[in-house]
């Protein structure tokens, strides 16, 4: 190993690095992804802090995106000292760590040194920070810049190194006032590339368009299909190029981004990607792939069809491995694993091993060119998290991942020309993502007024995105009048998700109602179980439809996750999904996503370690109701009868729509005034996911929140809202309520 560490590049810099670090408040590395950025370099400054005068007295803290790597790396790097984890070298995530009292060197997610200063802003002791993968510019990373930048002016002697692969060193530089860079010289073998042109000229496929109007609006769609005669390569390439001018993919506009975002390789990828895995194992020489890929769920679903591939799915031919971010650490260290001889290692992966994992025997890359990403429009309030395109640091970032041994090849599963739209940069989140959940970090860390925290930013959100979070957390009771924490808001601030599935979860704890609440929330944040395949979309929504009785889709999840649960108790998960359109991996996630959130309920002390979670409450559907308007709100649309049919109205909006998956969108007539949703995306018209039917009484009752004081005002604005949409039966209860509320406070 030490030999191994010798050869890194990093190992060379070593004391040009340890010089800059402590000469230094701030250091900025850059390097070649696999130079030995994150193992070495927080290992030198414990070495040299070790035989230096000081040396008991270092720790040094060093924070990843994501809890997979801060675990790996930390495992990877005690073994290099040839020491167990948790001696001088520890890991710290959420629900999870191995530290003790000797740890030097703690690695762990930005998360958990956010919460760290939480409770102590001065961070006592610590006299190293590295912030690891700065150029992802995750909302946490760019958030806990602020603070730090603020806390390097009270603690002089405080070191602060940022590192990353590929970096927009100036920006960070001159944020730092100047701060020194460093540059770690990397060396990478030349990588061919093929392009989605190439690839189908391989194929013997072509790509033919056809338009598919769907609910959203118009949506554009490929279709391939088997040509004959094999025609030439130019007359591939042109017909791609016909094909992407008929979607306006030659105006590379501002708005290229957004028009790219037609362009669906998830209709044609899995054939695709299949195809060219069987063509590298058949005609290429030896050499380990890699497949970036979307998401778990994707991976998943690839996986099973590879798996009954005659080819790839042989295991003395083909070591098939997955690597995303909730993998277990036994099934990490596989990957780094070389194969017997004459297997062929296929890694599916998600963007995770774009930069924080290095795979070291990766020769072909095939490259989907799609990452989840969040994306927040502030003009409209709404959000939405989509695979989107990467951007070109990125592109160049995976291909560079095949040249690490010896020549590469990458497979761009997209054409020439889209490549050549994608932005350079990837949009920081912090400027693509509502920002509820930072305000609320923002006022539990006691930073001062949220836009005045926010405009020191590396880069800041725009103001409106600023005040329309501020507003929300002020409807839904997070924050008073002075933007002060209320209690509610305070709970939040614990919980690390969106203010809605937090509220749900508070209010389905006090009721103990959390059995079908924590199915609820963790429903909503995983990709929508219910599967809907083109070819099939009836059957899915007749198989979907089975589960509701009730005008409800969250009631509906319940139901179906219950019958999974029974189902997979009996070992029969996968065909109980199969038969109802559900997706299993999703089914998994939201059971294990369940656990989580049940144990983040318990460190707020809201839940009680031993008692039931559930009474007979949870299974009365209209506390359920109360619970999931109670998060939803002010998400709400009127249902406005005439005659037969009826009509979805919002007052920012006027008429809405439903998606055609949604129950509620096969029922000629609900019974009941109000749909709460979960999030309405804009395409043409606007669009209703996820809703549940609620009563006037729930709504005037759970809609927001009321606490002492702020009474009168909310049922001013309840009274706003039902006399917009003229519901005179509610308004005279409001009235009513209101007239009694009033005497009550008065006396
Ligand atoms: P960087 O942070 O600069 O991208 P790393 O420090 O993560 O680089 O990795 C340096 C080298 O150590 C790489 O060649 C990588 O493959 C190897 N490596 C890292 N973690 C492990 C591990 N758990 N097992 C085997 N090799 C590893
Ligand atoms: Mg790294």
């Amino acid at each position: 190993m030490l030999e191994f560490r010798r050869n890194l590049p990093a190992y060379k810099e070593k004391n040009r690095l340890l010089t800059a670090i402590s000469q230094n408040q701030v250091v900025i590395i850059s390097g070649e992804t696999g130079c030995g950025k994150t193992t070495q370099v927080p290992q030198f400054i414990l070495e040299s802090e070790i035989t230096s005068v000081r040396g008991a007295v270092c720790s040094i803290i060093c924070t990843q995106p994501r809890r997979i790597s801060a675990m790996s790396v930390s495992e990877r790097v005690a073994s290099e000292r040839g020491e167990k984890l948790g001696e001088s070298v520890g890991y710290k995530v959420r629900l999870e760590g191995m530290k003790g009292r000797d740890t030097r060197l703690l690695f762990c997610t930005t998360g958990i040194l956010l919460r760290r200063l939480l409770v102590d802003r001065n961070l006592k002791g610590v006299t190293h920070v590295i912030v690891d993968e700065v150029h992802e510019r995750g909302m946490n990373e760019d958030f806990l810049l602020i603070v730090l930048k603020d806390l390097l002016s009270r603690r002089p002697e405080l070191r602060l190194v940022l590192m990353s692969a590929t970096l927009d060193a100036e920006l960070f530089s001159s944020y730092f006032g100047g701060a020194t860079v460093i540059n770690i010289p990397g060396f990478t073998y030349p990588v061919r590339t093929h392009f989605l042109e190439d690839i189908l000229d391989m194929t013997g496929y072509r790509l033919t368009p056809y338009n598919q109007i769907d609910d959203y609006g118009q949506e554009k769609m490929w279709k391939m299909s088997k040509q004959a005669p094999r025609k030439r390569k130019s007359q591939i390439a042109s017909a791609v190029e016909d094909t992407l001018k008929a979607a306006n993919f030659n105006e590379y506009s501002s708005q290229t981004r957004e028009s790219l975002s037609c362009w669906n390789p998830d209709c044609i990828g899995f054939n695709l990607i299949e195809y060219v895995l069987c063509y590298i194992c058949e005609k290429e020489r030896p050499g380990a792939v890699l497949v970036f890929m979307t998401g778990w769920d994707d991976i998943n679903s690839l996986n099973d069809k590879l798996q009954a591939n005659r080819i790839l799915g042989d295991p003395t031919r083909v070591l098939l491995l997955t690597c995303h971010g909730s993998m277990a650490s036994s099934e990490q260290r596989l990957i780094f694993d070389e194969p017997e001889s004459g297997v062929r290692k296929i890694v599916l992966a998600t963007n995770i091993a774009e930069t924080s994992i290095t795979i070291n025997d990766v020769v072909f890359v095939i490259d989907c060119g799609k990452a989840k990403e969040t994306s927040y429009d502030a003009l409209n309030n709404t959000s939405c998290l989509l695979p989107s395109w990467i951007s070109t640091v990125s592109a160049q970032q995976r291909r560079g991942r095949a040249g690490r041994v010896q020549p590469g090849e990458c497979y761009r599963l997209y054409p020439r020309c889209v490549y050549d739209a994608f932005a350079e940069y990837q949009l920081p989140e912090i400027l693509r993502t509502p920002l509820q959940s930072l305000c609320l970090q923002i006022k539990s860390l006691r930073l001062g007024t949220i836009a005045g925290f926010l405009s020191r930013a590396l880069q800041s959100p725009e103001l409106l995105a600023v005040q329309n979070a501020i507003e929300y957390l002020k409807i839904i009771g997070a924050l008073d009048h002075n933007e002060e924490l209320t209690v509610l808001g305070q709970y939040l601030a614990m919980l690390p998700m969106e203010p809605k599935l937090g509220k749900m979860l508070i209010l389905g704890a006090i009721f103990n109602c959390l059995e079908p609440v924590l199915t609820i929330v963790a429903g909503l944040s995983v990709r929508d179980p219910f599967l809907a395949p083109m070819d099939k979309k009836d059957l899915a929504e007749a198989a979907k439809s089975q589960f509701s009785h009730d005008y409800s889709d969250h009631l509906a999840l319940v139901r179906a996750f219950e019958g999974w649960k029974d189902a997979e108790r009996g070992l029969a998960g996968y065909e109980y999904c199969w038969k109802n359109f559900l997706s299993a991996p999703s089914m998994k996630v939201i059971d294990s996503l369940r656990k989580e959130f049940l144990s983040l309920l318990k460190d707020t002390g809201l839940v009680d370690c031993d008692t039931s979670i559930c009474n007979a409450w949870g299974r009365d559907e209209r506390f359920i109701r109360a619970v999931i308007c109670y998060g939803l709100y002010p998400g709400i649309s009127s249902i406005v009868q005439n005659g037969k049919s009826s009509s979805l109205k919002t007052m920012e909006d006027g008429q809405v729509f439903l998606y055609s998956n949604s129950v509620n969108a096969r029922e000629s007539e609900i019974p009941y005034p109000w749909l709460v949703f979960n999030e309405k995306m804009k395409v043409n018209s606007v669009f209703l996911k996820d809703s549940t039917a609620v009563s006037d009484s729930v709504l005037l009752l759970f809609g927001g929140s009321i606490s002492q004081g702020e009474i009168d005002g909310h049922l001013k604005m309840m009274g706003g809202y039902l006399e917009f949409f003229m519901n005179p039966s509610v308004a005279d209860m409001y009235q009513c309520i209101r007239r009694e509320l009033d005497e009550l406070i008065q006396n």
